[in-house]
């Protein structure tokens, strides 16, 4: 088999870190909100964070299992199991029906410019700072990309699946098992979680899919533990996290690694490939070029693309990149690493080329049809 594939500037326009939207009384500033998680191309919004904006109160009534809005008029009621909003004994329906998603009941755009408007008896304002429906709707959701994942991993996928069913995250190392330490005494297992978290959180938002993370704390995992993620039936990437220390205190940058005999002989696999070529990537390699291209576009510094041994236990064809994320032997890199908001900017730039590996995948089996 052989194709086309064009990786020439083919970035979609970088999204904004997270998923966003402004909401206001009509007439009052906006207010930025951020915890916003896009499903089915659609932004939903915490209940408790809506009604802030517009001077409102309610609270979750566990017994009714109901959010109770305190309203100039009474009580207001919604329920994640009814598509209606209860106002005294009248039931006015709803465009969608809130969701519990992270753990906060959530509404849709729908709901506060509607039935927020009604509660609080004026008009709303509310924009989509981030519209890009990375979740496919559901006509164009039976895509190439679900036959590919399902001829390799020879699973059965259902047709209305999202673009990627779901993602394992394995934050390296945990507990005892501290990984590399700084000489400032930040450890690895640390870097490495908080990086996996974050991403986490970044593909839920976005992509509203499952996400496994291996660990979600500071603990130790066996190998079978660590493993238990990646094999999950829908998990279509895995992603390992590490960092690295060197007697060299010059050396930085991140280091991306994939199965040996994914390498290919073909390329010079040290360079991210960004030229109009004719090559036969692995899933994995393809995986690991768009991370390092979305890495470099984001200033981040990029070591290469090597193969590594300590994957080999994973499953056979799974795509699969372990992530160097670092050098903690470089003082200015661990600085760096330590930093919120770098750590953003290399969440941000992984989503982007796992997104964009999504995307090639699919024209990949487009181009085969
Ligand atoms: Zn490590």
């Amino acid at each position: 088999m052989h194709f086309l594939i064009i990786l020439c500037c083919l970035f979609l326009p970088l999204h904004s870190a997270f998923a966003a939207v402004d909401i206001a009384l009509r007439g009052k500033d906006p207010v930025r909100l951020e915890d916003v998680y896009q499903q089915d191309g659609i932004p939903y919004i915490a209940i408790e964070d809506a009604l802030d904006v517009v001077g409102l109160t309610g609270h979750w009534n566990s017994i009714t299992h109901s959010f109770k809005i305190s309203t100039k008029h009474g009580w207001a009621e919604i329920s994640p199991a009814s598509g209606f909003l209860k106002i005294a004994d009248e039931y006015y329906p709803l465009k969608e029906k809130p969701r519990f998603i992270d753990g906060r009941l959530r509404v849709t755009d729908n709901f506060i410019l509607n039935q927020l408007a009604q509660l609080t008896g004026r008009s709303i304002y509310f924009r989509n700072l981030d519209p890009g429906t990375d979740n496919l709707p559901a006509k164009q959701q039976s895509s190439g990309l679900e036959k590919l994942f399902a001829f390799l991993l020879n699973k059965k996928v259902a047709a209305s699946g999202p673009m990627l069913r779901a993602v394992a995250l394995d934050p390296g190392h945990g507990g005892l098992d501290t990984g590399v330490i700084a000489s400032s005494g930040y450890k690895e297992k640390q870097l490495n979680l908080e990086i996996a978290e974050k991403l986490a959180k970044q593909l839920k938002m976005k992509l509203g899919i499952p996400i496994y993370l291996s660990r979600d704390g500071d603990y130790e995992l066996t190998m079978e533990q660590r493993l238990q993620s990646a094999s999950k039936d829908d998990v279509d990437i895995w992603l390992l996290f590490h960092a690295q220390a060197a007697f060299s205190s010059e050396l930085r940058g991140v280091s991306l690694f994939v199965r040996p005999e994914e390498i290919n002989q073909n390329i010079v696999v040290q360079e991210a490939v960004e030229e109009i070529v004719e090559v036969n990537l692995s899933d994995s390699m393809l995986l690991a070029n768009e991370l390092a291209l979305a890495l470099r576009k984001s200033a981040i510094e990029v070591r290469g693309i090597y193969p590594s041994s300590r994957l080999s236990l994973g499953r056979g064809n799974l795509p699969t990149v372990q992530i160097e994320l670092g050098f903690l032997s470089n003082s200015d890199e661990l600085q760096q690493l330590q930093n919120p908001e770098y750590q953003q900017q290399i969440v941000q730039a992984l989503y982007a080329g796992i997104r964009q590996y999504a995307k090639q995948s699919k024209e990949k089996i487009d181009g085969v049809n």
